[in-house]
């Protein structure tokens, strides 16, 4: 019995979190790490320890690299139709145990549960997609221009993959990476977030279950994610590294790419602009806005970062926004009533804060919320600010908490050119009643995923990715998400 299988049973309550870390897992094997050390995992709704989980060395990260190059072989010629089966009981299992998955979510990552549930559902379904994916990979037959041979183009695994994955999304980020691959025919070592590993694990026991061979999927936490990566790149078997995170550590890890020219997937920040012309439904851009700022407390890369509202429509749209927002149940992501649970470090609300002070202190005025509330947990109240200027902080760094930074705008054009005044490119949205202004709009918005009319643009179905800044290559989508981890080869052939 796996310990998913130990912990079917487990429903509303931490429970025994010891079976979700029992050890790195490599090579289909639990372990602990090569000194003993291990990383403390802190409930943020209360500020407690939950569990454990080993502090992997450059030793474990060694043996990872080595089971996924053994298992390779076996993986790349295993039949498409094998593999693809292999994932769709992968999305099975996901379903099956959502309720338990979703709990573990929001007790370590500390999100609403409403979100993990979402979560889980969006994190199954690369698994349906990279299935049905698996048994259509093609390549191309032609001839040269000069007559003389055929061309073929067959696309291979690129080989072994090193995927990196952040907190905020613990199952949906390491899955949008994990299914192509494996749809790909490639083995894989992840490396989830520090903050968020319980998820990680309990999905490999699941991944297991599910039929995954051996080495296919290797786990590994490490306090120290730098070198840990950096030895897994020096190895000259791996050729893949999928990197989810900040922009800041994305230009650390191309920069160590670099040195052996390994090919590189980097989903980065984002600084969503959300537009709202005059002419757009209320009550629907109000909806579109609650979602795209506040679904995950605000802690998502395609967060409303920056909300632009036409002068027409602005006032009527400031009080909405603050009614709603302030009516949110903030709470621990556990409990059933929660809207909006807790940031995920200390460090993450003192960031917030100052965010919110350097935007007062420029002017802005605060509709809403605009404070650490007393008591245990890492929370900030969802907060409203109207009147944010172009100067402040905020609207050119990610502010990840559940704050809506308010500002007028008076013509498209002038929409265009804030929407477009930052280093990033990843999300944005449009709300307005003239389709035709808003695929205009769309069309000269820099980023890489618009949402028009629309506060939720995650789909397994689209290509996600960012422009400028935000990001290289794009997750899912038809193709696009398992190209990432696919090599063109061509071969003249003469006959
Ligand atoms: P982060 O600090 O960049 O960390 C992301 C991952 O990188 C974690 O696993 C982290 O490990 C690891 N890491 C940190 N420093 C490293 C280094 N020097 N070398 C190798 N790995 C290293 O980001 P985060 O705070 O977890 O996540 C939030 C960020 O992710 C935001 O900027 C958000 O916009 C972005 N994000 C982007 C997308 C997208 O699809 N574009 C989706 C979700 C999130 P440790 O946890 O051990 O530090």
């Amino acid at each position: 019995m796996n310990v998913i299988q130990q912990n079917a049973q487990f429903a509303n309550e931490p429970g025994d979190l010891g079976a979700f870390s029992k050890g790195l897992y490599i090579d289909g094997d639990w372990r602990p790490s090569a000194t003993g050390a291990v990383i403390a995992v802190v409930d943020p709704s209360t500020g407690a320890t939950l569990a454990s989980v080993p502090d992997a060395t450059l030793d474990d990260a060694a043996a990872a690299v080595e089971a996924a190059a053994r298992a390779a072989e076996g993986w790349r010629t295993t039949a498409p139709r094998k593999r693809s089966e292999i994932l769709r009981r992968c999305f099975e299992l996901m379903i099956e145990r959502s309720e338990m998955l979703a709990t573990l979510i929001s007790l370590e990552n500390g999100k609403a549960l409403r979100d993990a549930r979402g979560e889980v559902a969006y994190a199954a379904e690369f698994f349906r997609w990279n299935a049905e994916e698996a048994v259509r990979i093609s390549g191309e037959f032609g001839i040269s221009p000069a007559g003389t041979n055929r061309i073929v183009v067959d696309y291979q695994p690129i080989g072994i993959c090193v995927l990196v994955t952040p907190w905020n999304f613990p199952a949906a980020m390491a899955t949008r990476k994990i299914a192509p691959a494996l749809a790909a025919g490639c083995t894989v070592i992840l490396k989830p977030a520090s903050e968020t590993p319980l998820t990680a694990y309990a999905l490999a026991a699941l991944y297991e279950e599910a039929g995954v061979p051996p080495g296919v999927v290797n786990v590994i936490t490490t306090s120290s994610p730098g070198p840990v990566t950096a030895a897994m790149l020096a190895d000259p078997r791996v050729r893949k590294l999928s990197f989810t995170g900040s922009t800041g550590v994305g230009r650390t890890l191309l920069a160590e790419a670099a040195k052996h020219v390994i090919s590189c997937s980097m989903e980065l920040g984002g600084n969503a602009p959300f537009i709202v012309f005059d002419d757009a439904d209320l009550e629907e851009a109000l909806d579109g806005a609650m979602i795209a700022k506040m679904r995950n407390a605000g802690e998502a890369c395609t967060a409303a970062n920056r909300i632009y509202v036409q002068s027409g429509i602005h006032d009527a749209f400031a009080e909405g926004l603050s009614r709603r927002m302030a009516a949110l149940k903030v709470g621990a992501g556990r409990e059933a009533a929660t809207e909006c649970g807790p940031m995920i470090t200390r460090k993450a609300v003192d960031k917030i804060d100052r965010l919110v002070k350097d935007a007062t202190d420029r002017g802005a005025r605060i509709l809403c919320g605009g404070t650490v509330p007393d008591g245990a947990g890492f929370f900030y109240l969802p907060t409203v600010l109207a009147d944010v200027p172009p100067d402040a902080e905020m609207a050119r760094e990610e502010i990840f908490g559940p704050v809506a930074p308010l500002s007028r705008f008076e013509t498209e054009s002038e929409a265009i050119a804030r929407a477009n005044d930052t280093e990033y490119g990843l999300a944005a949205y449009i709300y307005t009643g003239d389709v035709g202004r808003g695929l205009r709009v769309a069309s000269r918005v820099e980023a890489g995923m618009i949402g028009l009319n629309r506060g939720l643009v995650s789909d397994p179905a689209a290509p996600f990715g960012g422009v400028k800044q935000s990001g290289l290559g794009r997750e899912g989508g038809q193709h696009h998400g398992i190209a990432e981890f696919m090599e063109a080869k061509y071969i003249a052939v003469d006959f």
